[in-house]
């Protein structure tokens, strides 16, 4: 390495990361992720017979990779980036999950994301199992052609392990199309081959499949749809939040929009900004594309902060930013009648408690945000079949699998008397989990 090393922690200008991931600045609850994840299993594992050993087993990874990518910047140095891989389970079919680029990413964030993988297949039932994976990087920071080499760094790292059969990445925060492209180039050349399917969330001209980046704001939307119904009323007319305006939740916030529903408030990490009428909300992420903020957006009337839209008096709040959004004290100011987590992980369990305690119907992620997954794994099928489907048929197919995974736990929460539709949504999976391994027999 030459003289110019430096090893950023996260980005040029962040401070230094911690061993437990804080997304919140203003959170006074420090929550890792990961022990969130395992405090979930065994609230469902107290509805199931799992013996001990085997219960263990699923509650941590079965590897982890990790990286230091060593990358010549534009001026010359070498910088180094701290970068991930965690496989979790896969019992079910090849490891799958996104790629994250953000300075929080530790390496307990990358577990507790590919174990909610894992939970979140089997919750809608696709033959796959769990990964996850990052890169603690501030994106902003790096010119495109820095991105470029930092990702096919990666990517190279993650060749031996990864494959259409063996492992299949996608895009997270942060991460998209680009991204994907280039991971798929990267690993197609080393390998000497093709291989469309050893990535999903592809650009369309790539392998990509339509209706794949309006995927998760599309089940974000149907599973509100549902829920409402649920509680018997309509989202036509509905005031809703929207706590990060990226790609789950801008495409949420304008379907559910086009359901009839107000929305009255969107945010991203630099603010909110709020009309108690409702605000356009496609206008509102053509304001962000142009300037990078939803702050300044002329359609709304004032500007609030975050926690002021967590804790608005609205009918549905969408958290679709990062873990931890929502803690025990922020959760006994929500005042919101559902929650449905476009996020992976908004809520500590404490928040989790205490909404079950106050009757706000939450609907999990692993059901929420499935529809990404979900379209990725129509991705995969198509690359197989070297075949495309149209956007209509990616739409209806993933319409029937989300009503499909809402009415089982219900039904499941109902039947077992599970708090909530989380524990009941990790009994469902656990047991189809469960079922794959027992079937395939303990492997010394
Ligand atoms: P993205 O990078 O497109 O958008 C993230 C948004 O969150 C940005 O607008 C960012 O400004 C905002 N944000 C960051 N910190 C914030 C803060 N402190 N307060 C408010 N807003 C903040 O990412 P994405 O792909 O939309 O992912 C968002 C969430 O959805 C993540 O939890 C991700 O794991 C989950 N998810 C995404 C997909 C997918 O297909 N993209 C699938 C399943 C789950």
């Amino acid at each position: 390495m030459g003289e110019g090393l430096v090893v950023p922690t996260g980005g040029r200008t962040s401070a230094p990361l911690t061993g437990t991931l804080q997304s919140f600045d203003s959170m006074t609850e420090a929550v890792n992720p990961f022990e969130s994840l395992q405090e979930q299993i065994d609230d469902a594992a107290a509805f199931l017979d799992v013996e001990p050993g085997v219960l263990e087993r699923i509650k941590h990874p079965e590897r982890v990779l990790e990286a230091n990518l060593a990358v010549e910047m534009d001026d010359g140095s070498v910088a180094v980036f701290r970068a991930y891989r965690s496989q979790f389970n896969g019992d079910r079919g090849p490891y799958k999950g996104g790629i994250r680029y953000h300075p929080n990413v530790t390496r307990d964030e990358v577990k507790a994301l590919s174990g909610w993988m894992v939970f979140k297949c089997a919750t809608v039932d696709i033959p796959y199992g769990g990964g996850k994976g990052g890169i603690a990087i501030e994106p902003d920071d790096y010119s495109e052609s820095e991105l470029e080499r930092i990702t096919r760094s990666f990517a190279k790292e993650l060749r031996p392990v990864i494959g259409e059969d063996r492992d299949i990445p996608a895009p997270d925060v942060n991460t998209g199309q680009r991204e994907m492209n280039w991971i798929k180039d990267t690993y197609e050349t080393l390998e000497n081959t093709t291989a469309p399917g050893v990535v999903t969330g592809k650009a369309i001209g790539s392998g990509g499949s339509a209706g794949r980046v309006e995927a998760t704001g599309r089940s974000t939307m149907i599973a509100a749809r549902e829920a409402f119904d649920y509680l018997g009323t309509d989202v036509d007319g509905a005031t809703v939040a929207v706590q990060g305006y990226g790609n789950a939740g801008s495409v949420a916030a304008r379907l559910i929009a086009e359901m009839g529903a107000d929305v009255v408030a969107v945010s991203d990490s630099r603010g909110a900004v709020y009309r108690p009428d409702g605000l356009d909300a496609a206008a509102a992420k053509a304001h962000k594309n142009e300037t990078g903020s939803v702050i300044g957006f002329e359609g709304a009337d004032e500007e609030i902060t975050n926690e002021d839209l967590l804790t608005l008096d609205v009918d549905l709040l969408v958290p679709a930013a990062l873990e931890n959004a929502i803690d025990g004290d922020l959760a006994r100011d929500v005042r919101a009648d559902v929650i449905v987590e476009a996020a992976n992980g908004p809520l500590t369990p404490n928040a989790d408690d205490v909404l079950t305690e106050r009757d706000v119907l939450v609907v999990p992620d692993i059901l929420a945000n499935a529809g990404g997954v979900t379209v990725s794994y129509f991705e995969w099928v198509q690359n197989r079949q070297r075949f495309s489907w149209t956007e209509e048929r990616v739409n209806e197919e993933l319409e029937a699998i989300i009503v499909d995974a809402f009415d089982g736990l219900v039904s499941t929460h109902e039947v077992r008397g599970t708090p909530n539709l989380r524990t009941a949504a990790y009994v469902v999976a656990i047991q189809r989990v469960l079922e794959a391994y027992r079937q395939a027999g303990n492997w010394p």
